[in-house]
């Protein structure tokens, strides 16, 4: 069996340090990945064999007093220095206990916040829209990899990849490595010479794109919807993040939301409550007809079914509910007096008196109050 300083090619008296760069050397050099010949192969099996004990303080001490294990040829071994390899060679890989793997340029872009406004007629029918978004988009001339065309990053010559740098720091315990992302490549492992001009090296660029989507019916103020991938790019073409549309939905003139139901209040002259009248109303859907009966009273409820809002997650409309709201007239011409004074002959209409207490007539009536 060889010796393994032979191997590696450095003196018996080594120091950790030159052991570890003569591997690298060599490592570079007989890598699979890069010299894919048979011979190459069993070299560097020797070679990573040899850094395996060698590297190890209480492996070499038994090594140098003859003790090689020889367990080399193992499958055991073989992989562990495999695993090894790609740490110190590529900078991670292996368990990634050693020093952490070199960075990503690519990440996940950030997810985006977009506020809509709607309007109630938009909730109860759902609606389409384009929204503006600033946003970030995939490089078109590099498509992400942030170098110019026709040209690659290379390996960091100052971490020689890791994306870290060891630092021994002596202390009463003895030497501690720390590890600490190389300043040259910025933790990345490589290094771009030539950054592509349209991005700045970046691999994405800002935009303002246009996002179409069908806000479905039954949304109400404050809802977020989530546009999984509709975000900015990432860094170097990493995948989108998501947009969130924020609806926030306009009072309306009439109609306000109750559930599912669109409430609204219909005055109703005294005549026309005495008499009965049919009205046409504007709904949401267009015109309505809509029968009074004759009589009715204050706070009556006319509901049109199927005329209110479709709910997010359901087809079954809601309905129109119309209070009736008895409309007094405040001032009479003398003739009008007259003839109501005549009614009143003609009807006795009850003294008033109390009757049962009525919270809605209250509520209607604090809702004056606050104008
Ligand atoms: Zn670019």
């Amino acid at each position: 069996m060889a010796d393994h300083y032979e191997v590696l090619g450095v003196a018996r008296d080594a120091s950790p340090e030159e052991i570890k760069k003569a591997y690298r050397r060599l490592a570079r050099q007989l890598h699979p990945d890069v010299n894919p010949g048979e011979d190459a192969s069993e070299q560097f099996k020797l070679v990573t064999h040899a850094y395996d004990v060698l590297s190890d303080p209480d492996q070499r001490q038994r090594y140098d007093l003859g003790g090689d294990s020889g367990a080399f040829g193992g499958a055991g071994a073989g992989f562990g220095g495999f695993s090894d390899i790609f740490e110190t060679f590529f900078g991670g890989g292996g368990g990634g206990t050693r020093a952490g793997r070199p960075r990503s340029r690519r990440e996940r872009g950030q997810d985006a916040l977009v506020r809509v406004d709607l309007t109630l007629g938009d909730v109860v029918f759902g609606v389409h829209r384009d929204i503006e978004v600033d946003t970030a988009v995939l490089c078109e001339t590099c498509q992400g990899s942030c170098c110019q065309p026709g040209t690659q990053p290379v390996t960091c010559d100052i971490c020689h990849g890791s994306g870290q740098i060891q630092r021994t720091v002596r202390s009463l315990l003895g030497n501690v490595v720390t590890s600490q992302p190389c300043t040259t490549c910025q933790g990345y492992g490589t290094t771009i010479p030539y950054p592509c001009s349209t991005c700045q090296g970046q691999g994405r660029v800002r935009a303002r794109r246009t996002v179409s989507i069908d806000i479905p019916a039954g949304v109400e103020t404050g809802l977020r919807l989530q546009l999984p991938g509709s975000g900015e790019v990432g860094p170097a073409g990493g995948p989108n993040g998501d947009l969130y549309l924020e609806v926030t939905v306009a009072p309306h003139d009439v109609f306000s939301r109750d559930g599912d139901d669109l409430l609204a209040t219909l005055e109703v002259s005294m005549i026309d409550a005495i008499l009965g009248t049919s009205v046409t109303i504007d709904s949401l859907d267009g015109p309505v007809d809509l029968e009074i009966r004759q009589g009715v009273q204050a706070g009556d409820e006319v509901t049109i079914r199927g005329r209110g809002i479709t709910p997010l997650r359901g087809e079954q409309r809601g309905d129109l509910r119309v209070a009736v709201q008895v409309v007094t007239p405040s001032h009479l011409d003398p003739k009008s007096r007259a003839l109501v004074q005549e009614l009143a002959k003609r009807t006795r209409p009850a003294p008033p008196h109390l009757a049962e207490f009525h919270p809605g007539l209250f509520s209607k009536l604090r809702g004056k109050f606050k104008r």
